[in-house]
């Protein structure tokens, strides 16, 4: 956040709805220490409505869960809302985008993923423009719309053209070499490129 991001984004796998396994609460726990700046806590866990409390627990500002893995999303967002944190929810890239219609008036991010979630270094899905544009349409002025996964100053402003409001990079910022601050900016300029 220092390096001029304005979200840390931390993604959690479980080793079951994603075939890898990383960031527990132990870890947003360690990075709440280090920042006051909003914490998005994307869950890709196969039963968020278990895994939640942890989350909130450890500092979580806001939490994005999967749609098709929460037995009941409506609940798992009351509950979020209750708790006072802000609301996102996601999809895999193969989940039809209709299977959210019903949330998306409940939250405050929808997601998109612009890879199969579970792993870092994967290239942009081009064919998940149309989604990004669909559900642009059906957004409100206060809702966010974030793109997940290889999102770069190349990738950026073609999902900004399609609608998309927040850029969720990985690799783009920590493994593109120089300096991270230079990378986010780089990001954000070609992100405000695709907009205009
Ligand atoms: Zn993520």
């Amino acid at each position: 956040l220092a390096a001029g991001a304005e979200v840390l984004h931390v993604d959690v796998m479980d080793g079951v709805f994603v075939p890898n396994e990383a960031m527990g609460p132990d870890i947003v726990c360690a990075l709440r220490e280090m920042t006051d700046g909003p914490l998005d806590v994307h869950l890709m866990v196969a039963d968020p409505i278990s895994q939640t409390k942890q989350f909130i627990q450890a500092g979580a500002d806001s939490i994005t869960f999967h749609v098709e893995a929460a037995d009941d999303p409506a609940e798992l967002i009351t509950m979020l809302r209750r708790a006072g944190l802000g609301v996102g929810i996601t999809l895999k890239p193969g989940t039809p985008v209709e299977s959210l219609a019903e949330f998306i008036p409940l939250v405050d991010q929808v997601l998109v993923m612009t890879v199969e979630p579970g792993k870092g270094g994967q290239s942009f899905m081009p064919n998940m423009l149309d989604r990004i544009a669909t559900l642009a349409a059906q957004l409100r002025d206060d809702q966010v719309l974030a793109v997940d996964g290889g999102i770069t100053p190349t990738t950026a402003p073609l999902a900004a053209k399609a609608g998309a409001t927040m850029f969720i990079a990985g690799s783009a910022v920590f493994s593109a070499g120089g300096d991270i601050a230079a990378n986010i900016d780089a990001l954000r300029a070609a992100a405000t490129e695709g907009r205009a």
